[in-house]
């Protein structure tokens, strides 16, 4: 059965616990480590820290001041990453396989495999995959779903840290019902919305909230069919010289692998000798 999380935003306080649980398991750079700026711990005027979702933060903690109708000011914490779509736009574009949805949710990369050609960062409707842009031979970095920490039957690092409950995870059907019936019971608390049960075909990461889903950042331009359907409009709007290089680069890519493991089985055949 596909696993999901619940971002239930009324209950997270802002204490950036999942983004630094994430930046551990996952040997993300910490304080004064990122390779720039841009991608340190710097306050941003909206507070959040760093600036921005990054290709060395997969998992950010934002915040929000809404006015309320009395004049009085709100505040909301969000966290962005990855909503590991059911139907993946940036799995379907990938012009090299590197990347691939897992049954049990994850949509997951291999660095090995991608040549940078940042296909998926324009195909993705919710603008996640990020890129390396410092470094030579740069990479699409996103949030893994911690697919490792499922493998060995632990939740995802983030939800597990949650002081308040705020990340749950479990069976998404499980979840979804669960999520109507939290609004449902507590129509004073909650927007009437379960972002997520339907963007780009549904996601396996789902928010509640307490306002509209659009004042939190999330993006509500996105179409509701899966974005595959849409994947050969999206290609055909690529210029064919980027093809002809991202093929290219895919060729090379592909001759250059089946060369190493030539290499590798001619060097493991003199080992067993
Ligand atoms: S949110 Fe974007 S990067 Fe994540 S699975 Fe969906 S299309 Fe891919
Ligand atoms: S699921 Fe894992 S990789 Fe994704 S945000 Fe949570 S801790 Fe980070
Ligand atoms: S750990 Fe929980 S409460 Fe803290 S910022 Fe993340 S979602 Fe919010």
């Amino acid at each position: 059965m596909p696993k999901g999380l619940l971002i239930d935003t009324v209950r997270c306080t802002g204490c950036r616990g999942c983004q630094s649980a994430c930046k551990q398991w996952n040997l993300l750079p910490g304080w004064g480590e990122a390779p720039s700026d841009e991608y340190d711990t710097s306050f941003s005027p909206t507070m959040t820290n760093p600036p921005q979702l990054n290709a060395y933060t997969y998992n950010h903690v934002e915040f929000y001041e809404i006015p309320k109708d009395n004049g009085e000011i709100s505040w909301h914490f969000i966290h962005t990453r990855c909503l590991h779509c059911i139907d993946p736009a940036c799995v379907s574009v990938c012009p090299v396989g590197a990347l691939q949805k897992f049954d049990n949710g994850p949509v997951v990369w291999d660095q090995t495999r991608c040549f940078g050609c940042r296909y998926c960062q324009n195909a993705c409707p919710f603008d996640m995959p990020k890129f390396q842009w410092e470094q030579a031979w740069p990479k699409i970095q996103k949030c893994t779903f911690c697919w490792n920490r499922l493998e060995e039957g632990m939740e995802p690092a983030c939800a597990k840290t949650c002081p308040p409950n705020a990340i749950e995870f479990g069976e998404r059907d499980e979840l979804l019902a669960r999520a109507h019936e939290r609004i449902r019971n507590n129509p004073d608390k909650y927007y009437d919305y379960v972002y997520g049960e339907h963007e780009a075909g549904g996601t396996s990461i789902m928010y509640i909230n307490a306002v509209a889903p659009e004042k939190l950042g999330l993006n509500t331009d996105v179409k509701k069919e899966s974005y595959p359907d849409y994947t050969w409009e999206f290609l055909s709007k690529i210029p064919v010289e980027i093809a002809a290089i991202a093929a290219l680069l895919g060729g090379t890519w592909y001759f250059r692998k089946k060369r190493l493991e030539g290499k590798a089985s001619v060097t493991s055949g003199k080992e067993a000798k």
